[in-house]
């Protein structure tokens, strides 16, 4: 079937087939890719509006147990100085966030499963909870957990949870993780953020080696599948000091459009199946090109996440090469992204939380 015959479908209502999926993933033609992003953007305009909302990230420490082959703060990984903010400093950059009048905030780290970790962010979410009113809409990012542990966070005021499955095909799962990490485990982290009322996000890499097509296209019905509130993919970008980086070479320029290419069409064919999602513009398009996340919103993102980690600890958060943003401030960031929102005609949904609408219709919230 022709992209104008399946986009025209995809407009009228009709749920689309794993290969008509494949089709759009697969386009090259610039007016066919035009086509499907002002799909994409006609579904994100009557279902989430034109409007940007920023969550500002903490990542507040690069402390993990896991040993994943693609991500640079990776156990085995010695080149990299070791931090953990303490809780004074985490609750002073969410106060910044609200100050900022950023709606939300996320926080997100390296994995740690001991109690001493989970104590300690039980009480910053509280904290911050209490010191903004409950205003502020507080999103973890802190990979795999009990569920008794997810409730606790709950409990003290966290209302979302991201968590990339990273890739549903399994074989590739176990072909880019040590064999001790389970595709498994995680679904059943995801189904266990559910049971606790979370607004549960997740989402995968685009473009890893040995990926298909029919890899993304599947990874999109699974997020369909477990009815999800919240997307965050990003492109796969190789970071030299892991095993996968090693053996793939920093991206040349025509490999970055390409990733580029590849994660706006992912980001318009999920608007275009999920609909009423919130989906994030991974900071990851910006280190391919530099107004790759607004790209990401004409392409049917609405989240933002600026970064609002003190400028010192940045450089020691690389999940991969080039990662933006790391020697600025968090005002910059602020100053630079309003503008380049306003740029493409839409606004910013300042002091607004933005909850996924999804979300609201799911719960009756
Ligand atoms: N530890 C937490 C969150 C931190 S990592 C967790 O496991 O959920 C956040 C995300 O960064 C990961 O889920 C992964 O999808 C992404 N990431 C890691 N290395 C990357 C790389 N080399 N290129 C692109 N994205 C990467």
């Amino acid at each position: 079937m022709s992209i104008d015959k399946i986009l025209e479908r995809a407009r009228q209502g009709a749920e689309l087939s794993a290969g008509e999926l494949v089709e759009l993933l697969s386009i090259t033609d610039k007016d066919e890719l035009q086509a499907l992003y002002d799909c994409a953007y006609f579904f994100k305009e009557q279902y989430v509006g034109k409007i940007a909302y920023f969550r500002g990230i903490i990542e507040c420490s690069n402390l993990c147990i896991k040993d994943c082959y693609y991500c640079g703060i990776r156990r085995s990984n010695t080149k990299v100085e070791r931090f953990q903010m303490d809780e004074d400093e985490i609750v002073r950059e969410a106060l910044w966030t609200h100050e900022a009048e950023y709606g939300s905030c996320v926080i997100q780290s390296g994995e740690r499963q001991d109690e001493q970790y989970i104590a300690m962010i039980e009480r910053v979410v509280g904290r911050i909870k209490e010191a903004t009113k409950g205003e502020l809409g507080i999103t973890l990012s802190l990979g795999e957990q009990t569920e008794e542990t997810y409730r606790r966070w709950k409990k003290a005021g966290a209302s979302r949870y991201l968590l990339r499955i990273e890739t549903t095909n399994p074989e590739l799962y176990a072909k880019i993780h040590p064999a001790d990490h389970s595709l498994d485990v995680r679904k059943e982290c995801l189904a266990a953020l559910r049971r606790t009322d979370y607004q549960v996000g997740t989402g995968v890499m685009m473009g890893l080696p040995g990926q298909t097509m029919e890899d993304l296209a599947n990874d999109i019905l699974f997020l369909k599948q477990i009815d999800i509130d919240m997307v965050g993919m990003g492109p796969y970008i190789p970071h030299g000091d892991t095993p996968m980086g090693q053996v793939v070479p920093p991206y040349t320029d025509e490999q970055k459009k390409q990733a580029l290419t590849l994660g706006l069409k992912m980001i318009a064919v999920t608007r275009i199946v999920l609909k009423d999602i919130n989906i994030a513009a991974a900071t990851a398009l910006q280190a391919l090109e530099y107004t790759g996340r607004e790209q990401g919103l004409r392409c049917g993102a609405n989240v933002i996440m600026p970064n609002v980690t003190e400028t010192d600890y940045r450089p020691k958060y690389q999940l991969y090469d080039n990662k933006p943003c790391t020697d600025e401030n968090s005002s910059m960031c602020r100053g630079c992204l309003s503008g380049r929102i306003k740029g493409i005609g839409e606004t910013v949904g300042f002091n607004e939380r933005g909850d996924s609408p999804h979300f609201r219709k799911r719960t009756g919230e």
